[in-house]
Parts: C-alpha cells; sequence; structure tokens
C-alpha cells in the first residue's frame, strides 16, 4: 500500500490565490535558506526599494535570487506581513504586489503601459474617504487609493 503524501498547501495570505507553501521550502532546501527575519526583512525591504516597479512575492524572490541572496516565497510572504504591520511598505491592491512605504496618505498613480508606480501626496482625498465612510457608517479597515491609466513618459512615448 502506498503512503499518502500530505502537500503543504496554504492560501497566499496577500490574497492573491496562489500557493504559498512551495514545494521548494520542504527539507534541504528550506534549511539552505534559513535567515533570521531580520534578515529576511532587510533582503526583502532592499528589493522593494530598489524597484522602480511595484513588486509582487514572486518577483521580491526572484529579484533576491539574481543578487545571490535566494528567498522561497513563503519566507517573503512572512516578511511582508511583518514589513506592513510596521508600516515600511504598502500594498498595491489591484496587483497584490507591494512598494515602499513613501507618504501617509498618498495616491499610487500606476502606469498600465510601464507599470511604474508614483506615489504622491493626497492628504484631502483619505479626508473626503474618511468623511464619506463615517456618513455611511462604514468601518473602513483597509485604504488603498490608486489610480490605474498612463504616466507622463508614456504617454509621451506614444
Ligand atoms: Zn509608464
Amino acid at each position: 500500500m502506498a503512503h499518502r503524501v500530505r502537500r503543504y498547501t496554504a492560501l497566499c495570505p496577500m490574497h492573491c490565490g496562489l500557493d504559498a507553501g512551495s514545494e521548494t521550502m520542504r527539507g534541504k532546501e528550506s534549511r539552505k535558506l534559513r535567515r533570521s527575519a531580520k534578515v529576511v526583512d532587510a533582503l526583502v525591504l532592499s528589493a522593494i526599494t530598489d524597484s522602480s516597479k511595484p513588486l509582487t512575492v514572486y518577483a521580491v524572490a526572484q529579484s533576491s535570487s539574481n543578487l545571490g541572496q535566494p528567498l522561497v516565497p513563503v519566507q517573503v510572504y512572512r516578511s511582508v506581513a511583518r514589513l506592513l504591520k510596521r508600516g515600511e511598505i504598502e500594498r498595491i491592491a489591484s496587483s497584490s504586489a507591494f512598494v515602499r512605504a513613501q507618504i501617509k496618505h498618498s495616491i499610487h498613480l500606476l502606469c498600465a503601459d510601464c507599470g511604474s508606480c508614483e506615489t504622491v501626496a493626497a492628504k484631502q482625498a483619505h479626508q473626503v474617504v474618511t468623511k464619506l465612510c463615517l456618513e455611511k457608517d462604514f468601518d473602513a479597515r483597509e485604504r488603498h487609493l490608486e489610480v490605474s491609466g498612463h504616466c507622463g513618459r508614456c504617454n509621451v512615448d506614444s
């Protein structure tokens, strides 16, 4: 009788719908990649900060791997959860990607052509959203203000 192999599966905590339990996290491979949370957070934050575009968990893992510091997606998922909690990064809800937190009360301008993300201050827009939520007795937990379109550089190029 064959043994049944239990496969670890867990949905991405960032709601991208992907399997966070990569097979590469098992056995020897996972032991080779063990690093402290502090080191992993520094690598993840560096990858996100150095990118001109929002990075998904898998793009962060790839970027870090390209720099000779391989991370598996599970490590990145856990790290982004910590970095989000500490307010060091922000989630781009429309693409399940992450950018460095720069400005409190901002709007992310996302270019559909080049994938760039510009973060601009928008305190008044946030005040309007807060007021609307209060008027509707809506308990807002997360607030992502994003505008998609074409950046000035891509507008000139087209
Ligand atoms: Zn663009």
